[in-house]
């Protein structure tokens, strides 16, 4: 299914997310913990496109055998800046051969020391454009409430996410946030500039409080207080700060759906118990479609 349909029916959706192994070693690992994803029978399932894109078969792999297995529909992520046109054009017949219909085209984190490297893709809109030209899938693309690491301002990453809205995307998915007025004010600004594409929700259960700091501190994201002082009070002790994260994730959701925003997309990094705990939590909300 086209996520385009699902999104149209202007439903609650309730999506979850895995990242592809580093090494053919973890290969049976990830697999099994998307299976068991999988089998929660979510709207959609993310599967992430490794860095760099070395490792880009088992994002096809993956999101075949959820589509395959399970009847679970895939969002198979695609990125371009560190590839060239000939190997994104061999990943998009790949996905076609497997039937999978959802990209999520990205332009990925430049490496470091590649920074004036000469490359056929500099930004995602380009991907967009080749994906829609090389055929019939529905195109995802990233947004950040916050605003993007590299942009001036957020009136400037806005500038350039409608003309990628424009080059072709579908859908938009946001980047994590821990405080949900922030993404109430970015989508007030987006509709003011035009971008009218549905907006999917990425909500991050914290269950690992020194990591989150670190990654927030690298891409700017803010951390309200109260989530702070979750993390100072339960970071030390997994299961307590595993509970108070989902809790947490939870009550963001909940607002969202109360305040119109229908397609929750959580970040469940490869964590089967996190994502059916969720799942348990908002079954009334979000009833499992059969
Ligand atoms: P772009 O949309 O190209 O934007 C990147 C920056 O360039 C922004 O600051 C933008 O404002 C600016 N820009 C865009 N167009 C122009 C222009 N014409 N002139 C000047 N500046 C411009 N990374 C992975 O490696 N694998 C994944 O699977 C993955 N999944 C992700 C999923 C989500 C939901 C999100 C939010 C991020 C994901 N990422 C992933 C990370 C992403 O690749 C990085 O954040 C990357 O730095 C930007 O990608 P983008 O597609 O948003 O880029």
């Amino acid at each position: 299914m086209k996520l385009s349909s699902l999104f149209s029916q202007k439903i609650p959706t309730l999506s979850f997310e895995v990242f592809p192994p580093k090494t053919s070693d973890t290969y049976d690992s990830v697999k099994s913990a998307a299976e068991k994803i999988a089998s929660l029978k979510p709207d959609f399932m993310s599967v992430t496109y490794g860095a760099g894109g070395g490792t880009s078969e088992y994002t096809a792999s993956i999101a075949g055998d959820i589509l395959n297995n399970f009847n679970v529909t895939p969002l198979a992520h695609l990125t371009c800046v560190n590839s060239d046109k000939k190997k994104v054009e061999s990943v998009l017949s790949s996905l076609k051969d497997k039937k999978i219909e959802n990209i999520l085209a990205l332009r990925g984190d430049i490496l470091s020391g590649e920074e004036n490297k000469k490359r056929e893709y500099k930004y995602a809109a380009s991907l967009v454009e080749d994906i829609k030209k090389y055929g019939d899938f529905c195109v995802g693309g990233a947004c950040y409430p916050e605003g993007h690491p590299e942009d001036l301002s957020l009136a400037n990453g806005i500038e350039h996410l409608k003309e990628k809205v424009d080059a072709g995307c579908d859908f938009l998915t946001t980047q994590m946030f821990f405080d949900n007025n922030i993404l109430y004010s970015f989508l007030y600004k987006i509709r003011e500039a035009g971008i009218t594409v549905p907006i999917v929700a990425g909500i991050m259960p914290v269950t690992n409080g020194k990591q989150i700091k670190r990654i927030c501190a690298l891409s700017g994201t803010y951390l309200p207080q109260r989530f702070k002082t979750i993390v100072d009070r339960f970071g030390n002790n997994p299961s307590a700060m595993k509970q108070a994260g989902i809790a947490y994730a939870t009550e963001q959701i909940i607002d969202l759906l109360a305040n119109g925003v229908n397609a929750i997309h959580v970040y469940s990094m490869n964590k089967p118990d996190v994502a059916a705990k969720i799942q348990e939590n908002l079954s009334e909300i979000i009833p499992k479609r059969t």
